[in-house]
């Protein structure tokens, strides 16, 4: 994972100040276009050329967040968001 520095930016959804971004299951620093996700919230954005955060587009939404690894992305964020928040739990059997 390789994290870099960008300028800061807040989340448009839960207001979070970002200042790095890093990659997720590969050693491959960031580059304008590729995807962002706030890893408070899972908001998804777009790398600008300037490493700002930019909104995605209706169409770019609606294709980019059917895909598998953005899915598995925003279920751990939320996991770790809800570990966070003090309730979550897991279901289990005793043994
Ligand atoms: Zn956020």
């Amino acid at each position: 994972m390789k994290t870099i520095d960008v300028p800061p930016a807040t989340c448009r959804t839960c207001g979070k100040l970002n200042d790095q971004i890093s990659g997720v299951g590969h050693g491959h620093s960031a580059k304008p276009g590729d995807l962002s996700l706030c890893i408070q919230c899972g908001t998804l954005s777009i790398i600008c050329d300037d490493f700002s955060l930019r909104e995605p587009s209706e169409d770019e939404a609606a294709y980019l967040e059917r895909l598998p690894d953005v899915i598995k992305a925003r279920a751990v964020i939320k996991a770790e968001a809800a570990k966070r928040s003090g309730n979550f739990h897991f279901h289990g059997v005793r043994q």
